[in-house]
This record gives structure tokens, sequence and C-alpha cells, in this order.
């Protein structure tokens, strides 16, 4: 419908004469995706929802020529006929702090003018310019950087074991393997601003030391690939990528390569393993990758979000980035909101933002009045959060004290009509096809820990079922391998720390 709407405008356009005072153009996600297709008027700003390709002529006819608004395309307060023509006015944006998604929604992502023109690139010409490779690495840790892929490690450390491993040869690459169910944050920033990842991969080889990067991309991101391949290719016609970059004696190459969707892949050892051709599969930790990586020399791996935030944290400074967050969790984190809430879509929001302001003044409630029964966070390697602790601030820290995970973004919002017992099984099937099979606590035991559920949701499992199934988990994660293992029992052991009772009723059924 987007396409349909957008190839409308630009006939309308034609047809009215009006190429000399306005374009139309396509740009990277806005994130209300409960109220799209969007289109949004610049200047002025005007922000119009559910459009249809039909709308289009009374759009051009009224708002570009005349000068007004078609108010019933206008955004309506829920439960009001109030109309809120511009997008900041809007409860699902007003707290929201867009600074990774900064450029989504704003620019055409496929034309690297409309980067350059919005500050892109600035931060690489400064950091090749005015700043030591010491000193890139003293703002990113001044700013309280964290990886935004789950781990939370601080990039600023991660950058400066890289640069500080001796090695004629060293590794930049880009995890764009996003796997959580329901996860999209990764993929609608390289649709939106591929230039970002790109930009900021090239800060982190001048200061590594690297001259070749990779991003390893889902091969199920069309678009994304599309979007990142075109921009790479921009990058180089105008000198960003290649060799004496900005006439300077640093060298940068960047290609791409494909993941063919195994969640095991987003570790970045086995992911490491995939960029090499060999299997997916995860190795034993140390060494790390910023030792021993691609090909055995000092790689340097971190997510698009992560990338995505490098480039404003050059040109507007550590502080201004770390002024906004909590004390430990520094900037704002992108969820992608899914599950029984009003408004689902990507949102970004400052770290301390409390789940309750998340779900309800941005996602607008529950679906249907329905009533809130938990949110799961960090996808199948998370855990559920449940109403009473709805006022805890999103940081890392806070969420695990509360038994779940930042990950990398997932959040799925559970009504009084799910039962708890089926989503464990669900986050655990999931993580069950796609364990790769190499350590017998995940592979084995993760069987037999989603046997135990199926029985309990079957209503044939007996007291020591539930026993076992606290016992085995707890088994799974001190033993397994790699995070993928050692994690896929938290939604289970979550669950049944906070719904106790729906198990043990489930157990009842059987007596
Ligand atoms: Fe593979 Fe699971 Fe072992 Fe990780 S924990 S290495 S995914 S079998």
């Amino acid at each position: 419908k987007s396409l349909e709407l957008l190839d409308e405008m630009k006939k309308l356009i034609v047809e009215y004469g009006l190429e000399e005072k306005c374009s139309a153009h396509i740009t990277g996600c806005l994130g209300f995706c409960e109220k799209g297709p969007i289109v949004k008027i610049f200047p002025k700003d005007t922000f119009y929802t559910k459009v249809q390709p039909e709308d289009a002529r009374e759009i051009i006819e009224t708002d570009i020529i005349k000068d007004e608004l078609v108010n019933r395309l206008l955004y309506k307060l829920p439960g009001t006929e109030e109309e809120i023509p511009s997008q900041d006015d809007i409860p699902f944006y007003k707290k929201q702090l867009r600074i990774a998604l900064r450029n989504c929604g704003i620019i055409n992502p496929e034309v690297i003018e409309e980067y350059i023109g919005y500050g892109g690139y600035l931060a690489l010409g400064k950091c090749l310019e005015e700043y030591s490779r010491e000193e890139v690495i003293d703002i990113i840790k001044d700013s309280g950087l964290r990886g935004r892929g789950g781990g939370g490690f601080p990039t600023g450390l991660k950058w400066e074991f890289t640069k500080n491993s001796e090695s004629d040869e060293k590794y930049v690459i880009c995890n764009a393997d996003e796997g959580d169910p329901g996860a999209f944050m990764d993929r609608s920033i390289l649709e939106g601003d591929p230039h970002s990842v790109i930009e900021a991969m090239a800060i982190a080889a001048y200061v590594i030391g690297a001259k070749q990067g990779y991003v390893y991309i889902r091969a199920e991101y069309p678009l994304a690939i599309e979007r990142l391949g075109k921009a790479i290719e921009q990058a180089r016609e105008i000198g960003i990528l290649g060799d004496n970059i900005l006439g300077t004696d640093f060298s940068f190459n960047l290609g791409m390569k494909f993941g063919a969707g195994a969640f095991v892949c987003g570790e970045e050892t086995a992911l490491i393993n995939s960029v090499e051709g060999q299997r997916g599969e995860p190795n034993p930790k140390p060494p790390f990758p910023s030792t021993s990586g691609l090909y055995g020399k000092p790689t340097l791996i971190n997510n698009v979000e992560t990338y995505a935030n490098i480039p404003v944290i050059i040109s507007k400074g550590a502080e201004w980035f770390n002024s906004v967050g909590t004390e430990k969790s520094k900037g704002t984190k992108v969820f992608a909101l899914a599950g029984k809430v009003n408004n689902i879509g990507l949102v970004e929001v400052p770290m301390g933002t409390t789940l309750r302001e998340i779900l309800y003044d941005i996602g607008g409630g529950i679906q249907k009045g329905r009533e809130f029964k938990a949110v799961q966070t960090g996808g199948p390697s998370g855990g559920c959060i449940t109403a009473e602790d709805l006022d805890t601030p999103i940081d890392y820290d806070s969420l695990v004290a509360k038994g779940s995970m930042m990950g990398s973004g997932g959040m799925i919002v559970m009504d009084e009509d799910n039962c708890m017992v089926d989503i464990a099984k669900f986050y655990l099937e999931f993580t069950l096809d796609e364990s790769c099979g190499k350590c017998t606590p995940c592979r084995i035991g993760n069987k037999r820990l989603y046997e135990i559920l199926c029985k309990i949701s079957d209503g044939k499992a007996t007291e020591e079922d539930l026993d076992n199934l606290e016992d085995l988990s707890n088994i799974i994660k001190d033993t397994s391998l790699c995070a993928l293992g050692q994690s896929a029992p938290n939604p289970v052991l979550s669950t049944i720390k906070s719904f106790r009772k729906e198990y043990e009723e489930h157990v009842l059924n059987h007596k």
C-alpha cells in the first residue's frame, strides 16, 4: 500500500504541475506501525495516518495546494474526536527520544546526500582529522554506551581491548543477525538509515586499526540488504569507503555476509564461524573475538543499534549522550513493542523510562481494555515482568534484578487471556528449534524440559514433574556452552516464579 501511495503522490505532483513546489519520497520506519501507512508533510510537520492510495489526491489538493489540513486523516486521541496534526504531540511519540532512530522516517535512505545533509559523515571526518584513536575511545567510554545486542558490555572497553590486541590484520563486524521473535529494531535502522552504520564501522575500523569490515545480515531481510548494498556503493563512490578515505592514509572496505536465519549465529563466535564459511556453532570463550576472532585475528563485533549511536555521540559529545538515561545505563533503547498492546510498533525511549510508561503512555494500554498480565523482555533469553513491577525503570540492571533482561529489544505484552505455561512453551520451542546441537545440556536438556512442559499443559503432569522442571532448568543454565542454552530456561523459570499457581492448576487437573 505504501508504495502504491507513493506512486500515486508522485503522479499527482506531476498532474498538478507542483514539481517546483514539492516532491514525494520514501523514508524509513517512523515506528507507529499501528497507524501506517503514514504521510508526513515537511517542513510543516503534518502527520497523516492510515493513508490509502485513494487519499493522495485530497492530501495534494488540500494540504499542498490550499495549505489546509485533511482533518479526517489526522491522528485522533483515542476515545475523543481531538485531532492531533503534529507528530511530536501524539502520545505515542511524546515520551520517546529518537537517537539511534534519529534519521529513520526523515531522510530517504537511498540518497547519501540526504544523510550528509543531516550531519552524516561529519563524525568520521572529525575522527580522521581531529581525534587520535585513543581520544575516540575516551569519547565512547565517557558516553557510557553499552552494547545494545543484549549483553550490555561497555562499548568503549570493547573497542579498547581490540585496539590494544597486537596484530597485522584486524576486522570490524556488524551483527545484523536479529533473531528474537517479534524483534525488528536492527532491520528498521538498516532500512531507514544504513549510512549511520557504515559511518560507525568506518570510525571503529580507524580506531582499532582494521582495513576490512563485514555486516553479517539475515538473508530474510531483503530490503535491508538492498538499501545497505546501495549505501555501501554510494559511500565507495564518494570516497567514504575504499583507499585513502577523505584524503588520509586510512583505508577501509566493507562487505556483506548473509546469514541463513540461525538464531545461534547472533552469538559472536558462531557468527564468526559462519562468516568464515563454517558451521554456525559457538566456540568456548576465551579467547574472545577482541584477541582472536575472524580468521584468528582481533575482531570488533557490535550490533546495528550500538553502531547507530556512534556517529551522533562523536558529533554531539559524550556529555550530551550520557546526560540521557540512568546512572549505569546511558542513552536510549529501541524496543519492538508487540503482543496485546494497542500501539504495536517500534519505540525508542531514554533508559530509565518505566515499563508502565512504555505500555500505557506510548503503547496506549492493553487491547480491548483487558487486564495486563505480563511483559516479556529479552526475547527467548529473557523473562516476564508482572503488574507489580510495572514501575521498573528500563535499564540493564533493573531488568536483571526483576528476573528478566534487556536483550536486544523485543517486548511482548500478554493479557489476562494468555496462559503462562503456553508462553513458556512457545519460547522454549523456539530455542529448541534454534539450538545448534553442539552440547548435550542444550540439545537434550531443553528437549526434556519441553516434554515436561507439554505434559503440564496437557494436564498429565505430577508435582514431581514440576520439581523436575525447575531442577533441570537450573542444570541447563549452569552447563550449556553458550548464551542460547544458558538462557533457554529463563522463560520457564520466570513464569514459574511469578505464576506458580497457574502451573499448579495444570498439575491439579491431573489429580
Ligand atoms: Fe549449541 Fe545450545 Fe550448546 Fe549453544 S548451548 S553451543 S546453541 S547446543
